[in-house]
């Protein structure tokens, strides 16, 4: 059996029954019946079992059940069964969120899915590449990701990276011949394409022989491996925090352990003081909380045209302090509009060619035939630079069927973002010719001869004065500017790098790119929120300075520089010239990564944004590489952090905001959970050092620890942004969450809650009925940490931050309270609980002594404002 390689285009198109245009669309359901989706088969997931046994591998979990032994060694059933019981409920949540946070993860992952360009029914449609079918004919071009493993039936200088599959790192060039061998290995296969590569450089049309696990890299069998999110920074700080709290309660408890034996008090009474110090100290729902409010911020964040891939990208979101975004597109509309046009010594307006000149004619025929992209039944495919310019032609009622061909194509150099050049060669009557269009500057060093009326001469120095002149007043007016050169060849040879040059000059074509509406405003919000925007663009800087200008990003001229400039310069040269400018024109992907690098060294968090294949390593490089969804190629999308669905610059800003919001809240839930935990410590040191009997039994700690203090710390982190999150610096990447004066008022407002918890104690020991006593201590604690979420929503003060604005924390506190009245007064669950039979003056007396510390804040907080 021959391979594929080994077999002529003809005898593939026959055997999958498939030709140049594409499958039919009648046999799609057939083919994936048979075939299945293009995808590789995930290893086993791991089982829901397996996932919550892993919730008891916490080394605070670890603690409590050490607690839950004592307790039954000291004869407190009760206890023991609660402790379980809250143990396993918590790995139930565990586990419950553990699968909350992967499927939605998962929804981002299916956002950014790669898609890829095929042909059916003759038209050409992007689809996700997890739908291709053998079979189906693939349009391939520099950034994309080959998505299942086919043979090449058209090539135009396709160049692949294939190491994920071969090791090999360099560049593969590619052919269309068939090859006669039969047994040759992957990487001399050079007219196939297997999945997994990357297209690095040309074009290329491919056939599809093997999608999913029939692909190469499928038959390697390397089951994808379950990739599992790492923490965030501020995650592995907070385990931290736990475990040296967890490691300190631990010696006070085992301080108190042996001075309460020196003293001469029963074993077990210390023991529980310490088992009740240990529940009481330990934040069990810190890590899960996190995870759950980023988890929601990325959902919200996707709806809002940000696709953050990484929960850790939500945190550095909200500490950059420079933006450097890509102009065409992110902060232009990129609705490409030819303008004016120069062309013999004079500047015409778009509709003032005369096809009636040769010349005028040869130019608008050349600027559709050296251009990749086509609108076919209104659907426009490719850059808008070059749809631009096929609808200049359509102005003139010329297809683009007509013209090109007239003049067929026969060999090309694509356009790339570093020689700022294309070019293809055609045959005109009996010449051949190379047409180059791209950036005026560099193709006019390049430029010997003129086309004017009078016929072709030798370029002189005035003329090319003149044409610089024609450039710059385009370009001062913001209007983008692509020069159209030609040569003559001997015969149809294929080209390369070394033709471009010794051109003759046609003309220029002027387009209009406005900016994009809300550009003005999000550089204005940027820069009231100590957010540096700076435009990095491979535009003329002249051009680039103007659009620069009108939306705010350059206010003088001498804040931009071109990429040459940076060329010339070291790395310490750089950091200190990077701020001082605004706008980097005429730039390359290298000066990208060394501008990422030169804000970086100076100790900034950069986000940068990119589009093409070369942009992926600056992509990574940044903080926050930020992908275009619309226009970006694949690769770049799978090199960033965060995709933009709509590519506009003002997403970025609000994508910062919100995340700037989600720290905040996280901020405050910690806040919450901590200082309720404060307040817990505190109650249960007091009583030990005052020689009171132990005010909560572990079980009422661990309720109000695990149940009644999530609901409202997920609802604070659930908040809505309050004031202007954009009028503040950004935050310090390095900057810890648990700074001196957080600490201070975590203490202070614990304080205020153990006062209130320890005279409702008293109030209880006062009757000489203990159990009353501690009922009341644990009721006046639940209640009073469950009102205590409205001081944890900010600085400011309730009323000003709006008592209603944040509905669930409402529905936390009275879910909170519910349960707890339940405690109280459904008898299985008092006794469970070992709480005692309260009076309605009881609960009076709970409820006013829970509201006086939220009380005193708020009073303290409307007074200092
Ligand atoms: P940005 O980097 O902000 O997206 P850009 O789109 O202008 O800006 P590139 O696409 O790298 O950046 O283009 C750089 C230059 O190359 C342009 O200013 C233009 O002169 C030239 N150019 C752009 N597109 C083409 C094209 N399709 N064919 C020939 N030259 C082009």
């Amino acid at each position: 059996m021959k391979n594929y390689f080994n077999k002529t285009s003809n005898e593939l198109f026959n055997e999958f029954n498939t030709s140049n245009d594409g499958l039919d669309s009648s046999s799609l359901d057939s083919l994936r019946n048979k075939h299945g989706f293009n995808e590789l088969i995930e290893s086993e997931r791991k089982s829901l079992i397996v996932i919550f046994l892993e919730q008891f591998k916490d080394f605070i979990v670890g603690v409590l059940l050490a607690a839950s032994i004592v307790s039954f060694a000291v004869g407190n059933k009760e206890s023991t069964i609660v402790i379980l019981i809250v143990l396993i409920v918590n790995a139930l949540l565990g586990t419950i969120q553990h699968v909350k946070a992967e499927a939605s993860l998962k929804s981002l992952k299916a956002l950014s899915a790669p898609n890829s360009k095929v042909i059916r029914n003759g038209v050409k449609i992007e689809i996700p590449s997890k739908e291709v079918l053998p079979g189906d004919i693939v349009l391939l071009e520099a950034g994309d990701f080959v998505a299942a493993d086919g043979r090449v039936i058209e090539n135009f200088s396709l160049q692949v990276n294939e190491s994920s599959l071969t090791g090999e790192s360099l560049n593969i060039d590619k052919h269309s011949e068939v090859i006669t061998d039969e047994d040759i290995p992957l990487a001399d296969r050079k007219n196939m394409v297997f999945s997994g590569s990357l297209v690095t450089y040309g074009r290329a049309t491919v056939l599809i022989t093997g999608t999913g696990m029939d692909t190469e890299i499928g038959k390697i069998a390397q089951l994808l491996k379950n990739t599992q999110e790492k923490k965030t920074p501020l995650q592995i700080s907070l385990d931290d925090f736990g475990k040296k709290l967890t490691i300190g309660i631990l010696a006070i408890c085992l301080v108190i352990f042996l001075v309460d034996i020196y003293r001469g008090l029963p074993i077990i009474d210390s023991l529980m003081f310490s088992v009740a110090l240990a529940v009481a100290a330990v934040p069990e729902a810190l890590s899960s909380i996190v995870t759950i409010v980023l988890a929601l911020g990325t959902q919200k964040m996707a709806h809002e045209g940000a696709i953050v891939k990484k929960l850790k990208s939500v945190e550095s979101l909200g500490s950059v302090s420079i933006i450097c975004s890509d102009k065409t597109g992110t902060l232009t509309q990129n609705k490409m509009k030819v303008k004016e046009l120069y062309i013999d010594n004079s500047t015409l307006k778009s509709n003032e060619l005369n096809l009636s000149n040769d010349l005028h004619s040869f130019f608008l025929n050349s600027l559709t035939l050296c251009n990749d992209s086509s609108i076919k039944s209104g659907n426009e495919i490719g850059d808008p630079t070059e749809i631009a310019l096929v609808k200049l032609a359509s102005e003139y009622s010329k297809t683009e069927e007509e013209i090109r061909d007239s003049y067929k194509r026969l060999s090309e150099i694509p356009f790339d973002s570093d020689r700022k050049l294309m070019s293809t060669t055609h045959k005109f009557n009996s010449s051949y010719r190379l047409i180059t269009k791209g950036a005026v500057d560099v193709l006019l060093n390049r430029i010997n001869h003129i086309e004017t009326s009078e016929g072709l001469r030798d370029l002189t120095p005035e003329d090319r004065t003149i044409i610089e002149t024609a450039n710059e007043n385009f370009s001062k007016r913001g209007l983008r500017v692509l020069a159209l050169v030609y040569k003559n060849l001997p015969a149809e040879t294929d080209i390369s790098l070394k033709d471009e040059f010794d051109y003759t000059f046609v003309g220029l074509v002027a387009m209009i790119d406005p900016p994009r509406e809300e550009s003005a405003k999000a550089v204005e919000d940027c820069k009231a929120a100590g957010i540096k925007p700076v435009m990095i663009t491979g535009d003329h800087k002249i051009t680039a300075s103007a659009i620069a200008k009108e939306i705010g990003i350059l206010q003088n001229d001498s804040e931009a520089i071109e990429g040459i400039e940076i060329d010339k310069i070291s790395d310490e040269q750089l950091k200190e010239l990077v701020p001082k400018i605004s706008v980097y024109a005429r730039v390359t992907p290298e000066h990208k990564i060394r501008i990422v690098r030169a804000w970086q060294d100076l100790g900034m968090i950069v986000a940068m944004t990119g589009d093409g294949v070369n942009d992926a390593p600056a992509l990574k490089q940044a903080d926050i590489g930020i992908a275009m969804g619309i226009t970006g190629t694949e690769v770049s999308k799978d090199a960033s952090s965060m995709i933009l669905t709509d590519d506009n610059f003002a997403t970025i800003v609000k994508a910062i905001a919100n995340g700037r919001n989600i720290y905040a809240n996280i901020k405050n839930s910690i806040k919450f959970l901590l200082s309720g935990n404060t307040a817990g410590i505190l109650s249960v040191l007091y009583s030990s050092v005052m020689g009171l009997p132990l005010p909560f039994e572990p079980v009422h700690l661990l309720f109000i620890n695990l149940v009644t203090d999530s609901l409202p710390a997920i609802a604070i982190g659930v908040d809505k942004p309050k004031g202007d999150l954009l009028k503040e610096k950004p935050r310090k990447a390095n900057a810890s969450i648990l700074t001196k004066d957080f600490m201070k008022s975590i203490l202070s407002e614990g304080v205020l809650i153990t006062i209130a918890t320890m005279i409702a104690y008293y109030i209880g020991l006062n009757t000489g009925d203990r159990h009353l006593a501690s009922t009341l201590a644990f009721s006046t604690l639940c209640l009073a940490r469950l009102f205590h979420s409205f001081n944890c929503r900010g600085k400011e003060s309730i009323l000003k931050i709006g008592l209603f604005t944040n509905q669930y924390i409402w529905y936390a506190i009275l879910t909170g309270l519910a349960l707890l009245l339940a405690i109280l007064f459904i008898t299985p669950l008092s006794s469970l609980f070992l709480v005692s039979t309260i009076t309605l003056t009881n609960l009076a007396q709970i409820f006013g002594l829970a509201l006086a510390p939220t009380i005193l804040i708020q009073c303290y907080r409307i007074i200092k404002n």
